[in-house]
């Protein structure tokens, strides 16, 4: 097939290839089996057969277009490990057969000094996203992981270290960079008492990171069930945050919290956890506003920040550390025809800990 696009250098005919995918075509309709299209790879692509993809609360907030400015029909998925099928004349880091990944981003300026820096995901033109971006090349939206197969240029696949159980490796590709990239960034290891609140898919893999960098460890979970689960990922304490007496054990006591919440919750409780000049990063990002006491931060001189995502270098180093000390998801794997109730469950945060698609499941249905 063909995708023909005016651009400013005139009229382009692209040769594409249907994919089977699925998606949604409005907000408030259910994911279901759709067609997209993928661009036959250039000289600097790599064509992927996606067969695993994990499922990010992130695909949820856009599907549902709590962010606003979702364009449909929209095919989440940005945790995506695969095998290549083909690639480009001039790719050098990959062959068919071998496996590969794919996370947050396809493409950014690569000009910026962002870019440069290896920060890609705050590229001053906005990076692209795997899916519910501009498609640099057909013109469409981008389109994610749940799909049988996606093309991306070299710059932005990863490899995946052979050690891993592939399909519990998916949700590194988000989850594991989303939170590695702020503990690294905050230097969190030895001698740091590091605070994880929210234990879903990010959050779970921010306990692994943060226990494998050598810190002390105290989650903050509003999920008694998950008391005994927290210390068997690596947490040295565990707290129930609606319960003040035990929050109050850790008050003015950590030097750096992280925060994965998808919903709105009391952002004071956690910032009164902060000792002098320590920080809480927010990955979480809920619908609404978190309102901020002033006195929160005043007292103690804190700092609220945020962070987003990570860069392909550091995506990759992440990738790296989990195969040297055998980090992967805790997963629970379904068929694509499960996802809507999955989305259900995960806003119930019914999930340990993290949803994976066996992506064979969509070639069953084609
Ligand atoms: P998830 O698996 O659904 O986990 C969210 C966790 O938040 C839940 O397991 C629960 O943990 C806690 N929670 C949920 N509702 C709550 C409430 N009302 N009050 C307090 N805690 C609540 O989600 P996820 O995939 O880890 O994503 C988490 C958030 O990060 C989402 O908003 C997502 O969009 C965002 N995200 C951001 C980035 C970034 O670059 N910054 C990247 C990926 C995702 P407990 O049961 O332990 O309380
Ligand atoms: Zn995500
Ligand atoms: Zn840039």
């Amino acid at each position: 097939m063909e995708a023909v696009r005016t651009t400013a250098e005139g009229v382009i005919t692209l040769k594409t290839k249907k994919v089977n995918a699925f998606g949604t075509e409005a907000a408030d309709a259910l994911l279901e089996q759709l067609h997209i299209q993928r661009r036959t790879p250039k000289s600097h692509d790599v064509e992927i057969e996606i067969l695993y993809c994990g499922v990010c609360h992130s695909d949820l907030h856009t599907v549902r277009n709590e962010w606003h400015g979702t364009i449909y029909p929209c095919v989440p998925g940005h945790e995506i490990v695969g095998r290549v099928i083909s690639v480009g004349n001039y790719v050098s880091k990959f062959k068919a057969g071998d496996l590969a990944a794919v996370g947050c981003m396809v493409d950014s300026c690569r000009e910026c000094d962002y870019c440069k820096e290896g920060l890609e995901q705050y590229c001053e033109e906005g990076n692209t996203g795997t899916y519910n971006s501009p498609d640099k090349h057909l013109g469409t939206q981008t389109y994610g992981g749940y799909s049988e197969s996606i093309v991306v240029d070299e710059s932005f696949v990863l490899r995946v270290p052979e050690n891993l159980d592939l399909a519990a490796t998916a949700p590194l590709l988000c989850a594991g960079i989303t939170t590695y990239s702020p503990l690294k960034h905050w230097n969190v290891g030895p001698g740091k008492k590091v605070g994880i609140v929210g234990i879903g898919g990010l959050g779970h893999m921010g306990v692994k990171l943060a226990k494998a960098m050598g810190a002390e460890v105290i989650v903050f979970t509003t999920s008694s069930s998950k008391f005994e689960d927290a210390r068997r990922l690596g947490a040295d304490d565990v707290v129930l945050s609606k319960d003040e007496d035990q929050m109050s054990r850790y008050a003015g006591k950590l030097h750096f919290v992280l925060d994965a919440v998808s919903a709105q919750h009391d952002i004071n409780a956690y910032l009164s956890l902060l000792r002098v000049d320590g920080s809480l990063a927010l990955v979480g990002a809920p619908e609404h506003p978190l309102p901020v006491a002033a006195f929160s931060l005043i007292p103690y001189r804190r700092s609220f920040a945020g962070s987003m995502i990570g860069g392909i270098a550091e995506t990759q180093e992440m990738l790296d550390f989990c195969g040297k000390h055998n980090i992967v998801s805790d997963i629970e794997m379904i068929n694509i025809q499960q996802i809507n109730g999955a989305y259900e469950r995960l806003l119930k945060g019914d999930v340990k800990y993290r949803f994976v698609i066996d992506m064979a499941s969509l070639k069953k249905q084609a």
